[in-house]
């Protein structure tokens, strides 16, 4: 099937054949001609699938065939999770509107208010936005959202599990009726609550569901290497060196322990950048870009960091420390093996987390093949720690590698040992109850 068949404008496919694209995606011949016809669709489809042209595509046709009523406000409203997230949406409404005289404005929090102040003035058709900061400028009444003709919730289950609910009630509060405007609802996964929001938004759904991409696993190798907490660092720098491999995302549980990792990399002679929420806009963006253009070999994120980044053809990625919830090793070994390409996901396991590795392989419903590596044999005499809410308790874990480490035989002596450890919460980022103060992370 080619696009020119899924009744797209001519300024849409030219647009479309300059990226290069022979075919749509599953997702986009699924989704394109049923938003073109103006129906409400929840779509399950994860980040890697083309959705976001799924939806940018006929949207863009879509106001381009009708007039504004009032020619500032805008017409289309995508909410997304994330910042990163909304920066590559808006790329992409760029890159395929740019044969369309349609404005679009990107905002999110993290930086400066008046310069998107100053676009809203202007008049945009579409905007793109996080929640938290679309909200500010609707209390600050510099935006009005009362002439959204079409409304998309991208990534809806990660804008409910970093808390946004609230948010989006607020937001939908603030646009026309919903019967009066076209909803559309991405979402990897379909929890009640997602049902009970989709119940609430649309009218008469289509539903759309692609295969999920990552239980595709045969292109994605994955292996585990069992390794003392204070050699892993050790172990990932001797993996990246070896292996010579120029662009690894490595996942670490928490903030703090992301930015330790990097700087240690750099330490170690490997140009590495962290990513997480505590970073400012600036930071992160020329992180990614750093990475996607080779100055930055590795890149080490927290998971909601990591959540709708487009990496394409990501060759490794490593769990330098196992996620606390399952379904999230497999969204991060989503990243790899993409495209067709194979790609190889190793996780560097150490004793705490046993029972973080048994979860993920009931979830996948098979065990990860491991591998003991030469010279960094566990250390029998270490026990277990407890891992609470992504931290361990043990203080510096993780960060001293070699020989200290080694021979860490006496810890602190914390008085965990043998204890069940706390799986941990779904939102590492939550210590704050109020999710328009929690930055996306
Ligand atoms: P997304 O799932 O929207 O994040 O898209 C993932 C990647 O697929 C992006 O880098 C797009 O540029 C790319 N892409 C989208 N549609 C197509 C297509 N029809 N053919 C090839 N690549 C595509």
């Amino acid at each position: 099937m080619s696009f020119e068949s899924l009744g797209l404008s001519t300024e849409l496919l030219r647009a479309v054949a300059e990226q290069g694209y022979d075919q749509p995606t599953p997702i986009q011949r699924q989704a394109i001609p049923i938003i073109l016809q103006g129906k409400d669709v929840m779509a399950g489809a994860q980040t890697g699938t083309g959705k976001t042209a799924g939806f940018t595509l006929p949207l863009l046709q879509r106001l381009s065939e009708k007039p504004a009523v009032k020619s500032r406000s805008p017409r289309a409203l995508v909410l997304t999770p994330t910042r990163e997230l909304a920066a590559q949406v808006g790329e992409s409404i760029a890159t395929y509107g740019r044969y369309l005289p349609l404005r679009s404005a990107v905002v999110f929090g993290g930086v400066k208010i008046n310069p998107q102040i100053e676009k809203l003035r202007r008049g945009v058709d579409i905007l793109v936005a996080t929640p938290g900061r679309l909200l500010d400028h609707a209390s600050q009444k510099t935006v009005d959202l009362s002439h959204i003709e079409i409304l998309v919730l991208d990534e809806a289950d990660r804008m409910l599990d970093m808390g946004f609910i609230h948010d989006i009630r607020k937001v939908l509060a603030l646009l026309p009726d919903n019967a009066q405007r076209q909803n559309l609802l991405f979402s990897a996964t379909f929890s009640n609550e997602i049902k009970q929001l989709a119940n609430r938004l649309l009218n008469e759904p289509q539903l759309i569901e692609v295969a999920r991409r990552n239980t595709t696993a045969e292109r994605i190798s994955q292996i585990v290497y069992p390794v003392d907490k204070g050699r892993k660092r050790e172990l990932l720098s001797h993996l990246i060196g070896q292996g010579d491999w120029r662009q690894v995302l490595v996942f670490t549980r928490t903030k703090h322990g992301a930015n330790r990792l990097a700087q240690q990399l750099e330490k170690d002679g490997l140009s590495a950048a962290a990513i997480h929420g505590n970073k400012s806009q600036g930071a992160r963006t020329r992180a990614l870009a750093g990475f996607k253009n080779g100055d930055i070999r590795v890149l080490v994120a927290t998971d909601i960091a990591a959540r709708g980044l487009d990496i394409d053809q990501l060759p490794h990625v490593v769990n330098f420390e196992l996620p606390n919830v399952p379904e999230d090793y497999v969204h991060r070994i989503g990243r790899t093996g993409r495209a067709g390409r194979e790609g190889e996901a190793i996780s560097l396991v150490c004793i705490d987390e046993h029972k973080l590795l048994r979860d993920i392989e009931r979830l996948l419903k098979q065990p990860i093949p491991s591998q003991v590596l030469t010279g960094y044999e566990v250390d029998p005499t270490i026990a277990a720690e407890p891992i609470q809410n992504g931290r361990n308790k043990r203080a510096g874990g993780g960060g001293r590698g070699g020989a200290q480490a080694r021979h860490r035989g006496g810890r602190n002596g914390s008085g965990n040992n043998g204890q069940p450890r706390a799986a941990g919460k779904r939102r590492p980022a939550g210590r704050n109850g109020n999710s328009r103060n929690r930055a996306p992370a």
